[in-house]
């Protein structure tokens, strides 16, 4: 099965951020008015997720009206609505602020872009392909990952 996209509304910030730490390929601009939203989803087939019933029933049919307020709650939606495949080696694949892919980084590469402690001690670095950003695994890397299998995996 081809691996969905989406596209989330305005008001599912940290739904989109998740998804993107878990490898899925996120639309999220909050600036963009929801119809347009709508509209570049459709275009690049990508599954619209709104809790807005009237533009749910407007759209799709690629689209996911989701009823959860919590995170937990939505993901767990998502997952029963379009039975998600989930690949652990795609977690943490992705820029959660902008969903550009990360591609491995050397330590030259991401010196004077973090902190001196950091470009000494971390293992390993990957940086954003869109907006540069460099990520490596820090303290809050195994908190992220557990949560990933929480909400991703767990039954
Ligand atoms: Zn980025």
């Amino acid at each position: 099965m081809e691996r969905p996209a989406f596209a989330c509304d305005a008001m599912l910030g940290s739904l989109a951020r998740w998804l993107r730490f878990a490898g899925f390929d996120t639309l999220y601009a909050p600036h963009v008015d929801d119809w347009q939203l709508a509209a570049r989803a459709h275009a690049e087939g990508r599954w619209l997720l709104t809790r807005d019933r009237v533009l749910a029933a407007r759209t799709g049919p690629r689209v996911v009206c989701l009823t959860a307020a919590t995170l937990e709650g939505q993901v767990a939606e998502l997952r029963r609505r379009l039975g998600l495949e989930v690949r652990q080696e795609e977690f943490c694949t992705r820029c959660s602020h902008c969903n550009g892919l990360l591609r491995p980084a050397s330590q030259e590469e991401v010196r004077g872009l973090v902190p001196p402690f950091v470009a000494t001690h971390a293992s390993h670095f990957a940086r954003c392909t869109l907006c540069g950003r460099v990520y490596w695994p820090g303290t809050h890397f195994p908190r992220i990952l557990r949560r990933l299998e929480q909400l991703f995996l767990a039954d």
